[in-house]
């Protein structure tokens, strides 16, 4: 299979190209399709299997199709939580990526520093918000943050996050977001409380393991 035969938009199809992606990983081979159809995934892989590119791809050729027009307001379409700063910041040079033909604007927001520029940039608006757990919770209790208008969620390393103590957190999170949206969930390893995670918060989904 080659990202011709998953009819992407042109522009993602040049940015792919330009970073020498010409086939599919599996993980982005099987999950690509199923994101795009607009149905809930649990995908099953570990980092370095091109999972980060797999929702990355069909969330901003979705995205680019509802709101690529300039003069659309931005507000965040898609929620990104990692369970690190250095993913959070990996992920978002992802999209940045292969974005960079869109209109598609994505930032990243994390604790441990100052936050006045997290702050301002969101005034700015944002399409996709990269972010993890506390920082974000933090962000939306003060009112810089509104989830309302989420299309896309996604639970990047949901067993480290449950490794590191944000279970709770997560689950708050998920319960600020819209009902009607579409959850993505990866984790390296499937414990007992990612799989009800799953249960509990992903409707019909369809899981993928690499
Ligand atoms: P990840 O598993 O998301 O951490 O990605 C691992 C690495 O694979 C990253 O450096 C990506 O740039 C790279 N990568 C992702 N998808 C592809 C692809 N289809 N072809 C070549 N490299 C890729």
């Amino acid at each position: 299979m080659t990202f011709e035969d998953l009819h992407l938009l042109r522009n993602i199809q040049q940015a792919l190209k330009e970073e020498g992606y010409e086939n599919p990983t599996p993980i982005q081979e099987q999950a690509i399709p199923i994101i795009l159809e607009g149905t809930d995934l649990v995908g099953c892989a570990q980092t370095g299997t091109g999972k980060t590119a797999a929702f990355a791809i069909p969330i901003l050729n979705t995205l680019h199709r509802i709101v690529g027009g300039a003069s659309k307001r931005k507000l965040i379409r898609t929620l990104v939580v990692t369970p690190t700063r250095e993913l959070a910041i990996q992920v978002e040079e992802s999209f940045s990526t292969y974005g960079k033909y869109t209109n598609i604007r994505s930032m990243v927001v994390f604790g441990g520093v100052n936050q006045n520029n997290q702050v301002d940039q969101l005034k700015k608006g944002v399409d996709i918000l990269i972010a993890t757990p506390g920082r974000l919770l933090d962000l939306h209790k003060q009112g810089f943050i509104s989830l309302d208008h989420l299309h896309y969620l996604v639970l990047d390393e949901a067993d480290l996050m449950l490794d590191m103590g944000f279970i709770n957190d997560v689950k708050k999170i998920i319960k600020l977001t819209p009902e009607n949206r579409q959850t993505l969930l990866f984790s390296a390893t499937m414990p007992i409380p990612i799989r009800e995670l799953a249960d509990t918060f992903l409707t019909k989904a369809k899981y993928v393991s690499v």
